[in-house]
């Protein structure tokens, strides 16, 4: 079973990926900021990471960079809200984005595909 670390400020959204994933099979951890981010992603291990760019304190592009410190693999999809970022999202080291919506198709094949590359 793969395992996924979403990072998303709102809880609405990290509980709608906690029960979408969840039904489709993955193991799901959930971080609200950062800092427990950072500790989820040491502590258990993911095989990938979904990471909201726009939260308080440390943004996505933040944890992205402290999470490439540790491992240039694992991949990581950024999460943007429509129109924002969208300039810089190639020179991050990020594997994809998605563009936030409530529809997840999109960031269902993803995550497959980029679990399948592995
Ligand atoms: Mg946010």
């Amino acid at each position: 079973m793969s395992r996924l670390l979403f990072v998303d400020d709102e809880e609405s959204i990290r509980l709608l990926y906690k029960e979408e994933f969840g039904d489709r099979g993955y193991d799901v951890v959930l971080a609200s900021n950062g800092e427990e981010a950072l500790e989820k992603f040491a502590a258990t291990d993911p095989d990938l990471l979904v990471i909201d760019i726009k939260m308080p304190g440390m943004d996505g592009i933040e944890v992205l960079k402290r999470i490439r410190e540790q491992s240039r693999k694992v991949p990581v999809i950024l999460c943007t809200a429509y129109g924002e970022y969208k300039q810089n999202l190639e020179t991050w080291a990020s594997d994809d984005y998605v563009v936030k919506s409530a529809n997840l198709e999109t960031l269902f094949r993803k995550v497959e595909r980029l679990l399948s590359r592995k």
